[in-house]
């Protein structure tokens, strides 16, 4: 017998750790931008799990790749080689432009690499003395849950509770070039930023801030680290948001939408000058680079690139903000964001973000609030018109009280 969503939910809440809050409906099965509760109630999915399911929920081919992939090899740790690892290293290294890749399976995973890879190449090439390279980050980033990442965390709650920290990291107000010139010195060894604040609560800096961080970085040979695990292979409407200032970072970082809505793939990008501070024994994941990952990293990219879903998030993206903007609230205070990395954000009033997810809920829309503030809309990069409209008709609905 099946359980209702009451009952799962209590059982959830029983035996897991209470380290979520979850709204309260229940995910049973999901197609495309659709999921459906043990009720058979259906949803449009506007969350796309943080932008991990940039290709839809259960995209077929992608599917396909990892079943057939059961059928031959999954894991076989990096004793070994495997016969599908080289083609996802490939892809990585065309798509992001570098010459090396190092894979990984979480975000934090790879963000814990990059930082590894980074201080490796400040002693070795750069000089620093040992134990004393400096990586400078955005204030309200958000980079994964390590004790290293959350280290130079500047939101209270990731952090209380949970020191001591990670030494080594200055934190500047995200997307301030003159305090980031400021902060640079000779034990600089890296800055390391999110092109687009993701959980920050879709925060776009200043028009050419990344392109000013390059050169300042190139002056001072300071490395330029992207994180762009959330706003990477096309959710911002190109492939990975620092186009929009044109230049090439040193370090590029990826996962979540790397695998493809099914399984957990990320990577850290770099050309071999940096790559080759690393050597066999320094660095390694028994999942990492798994032929399983590959399989399916493989099939995300190719379908990311031959489906444009950068050019379809471009266009798609255009449309709702353009919708958005034309709904007169006075909570609504502003929509921003690029691509279909959309934020909405609230004045503060009697009901919060968490409030209007909620209502939105009811009316069969998921979405998910960041901060008090701001309503967070991401859904696959494969959603449709009809679709969209049928989110835009429920987010009107619930603005016209
Ligand atoms: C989600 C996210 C991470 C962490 O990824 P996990 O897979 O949850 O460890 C890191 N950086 C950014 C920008 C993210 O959005």
């Amino acid at each position: 017998m099946s359980l209702t969503s009451k009952e799962i939910i209590e059982l959830t809440n029983k035996y897991g750790a209470n380290n979520y809050a979850p709204l309260e409906v229940v995910i049973q099965k999901a197609e495309g931008c659709w999921v459906w509760d043990p009720e058979g109630k259906k949803y449009l999915d506007m969350l796309s799990s943080y932008s991990a399911i940039n290709h839809g929920h259960r995209h077929p081919e992608i599917l396909k790749a990892m079943i057939e992939q059961t059928e031959r090899v999954t894991l076989t740790s990096r004793a070994f080689h495997n016969d599908r690892l080289y083609e996802l290293l490939e892809k990585i290294a065309k798509v992001t432009k570098k010459e090396k890749v190092l894979p990984m399976n979480s975000g934090a995973e790879a963000v814990e690499t990059a930082l590894k890879i980074i201080r490796k190449w400040a002693y070795l090439k750069k000089g620093i003395p040992e134990n004393k390279a400096e990586i400078i980050v955005s204030g309200n980033n958000f980079h994964g849950r390590t004790i290293t990442i959350i280290s130079f965390s500047t939101e209270e709650q990731y952090k209380k509770g949970f020191g001591p920290f990670t030494p080594g990291f200055k934190v500047i107000p995200f997307g301030d070039i003159k305090v980031l010139e400021e902060a640079i010195n000779e034990n600089t060894a890296a800055f390391l930023t999110e092109p687009i604040q993701g959980e920050g609560g879709i925060i776009v800096p200043p028009e050419g801030f990344l392109k000013q961080a390059k050169e300042l970085c190139e002056k001072h040979n300071v490395l330029l680290a992207v994180d762009e695990i959330q706003t990477g292979l096309g959710r911002t409407g190109k492939m990975f948001a620092f186009e929009y200032d044109n230049i090439e970072p040193d370090v590029i970082i990826i996962g979540k939408a790397l695998g493809g809505g099914v399984y957990p793939v990320s990577a850290v990008a770099c050309n071999n000058d940096i790559m080759d501070v690393i050597k066999p024994g320094d660095h390694g994941s028994t999942f990492g680079g798994n032929p399983l990952a590959a399989a399916v990293g493989v099939k995300s990219l190719e379908i990311i690139e031959r489906d444009d879903l950068p050019g379809q998030a471009m266009e798609k993206g255009k449309y709702f903000m353009d919708e958005l903007r034309k709904i007169d609230h006075p909570q609504i205070k502003e929509i921003r964001g690029r691509g279909l990395l959309i934020g909405l954000e609230l004045h503060k009033g009697d009901k919060n973000a968490h409030d209007y997810c909620e209502e939105l809920r009811e009316e069969g829309v998921l979405c998910k609030d960041t901060h008090d503030t701001v309503i967070r809309f991401a859904p696959p990069l494969v959603i449709t018109k009809e679709e969209m409209d049928f989110a835009l008709d429920k987010i009107r609905k619930i603005f016209s009280k």
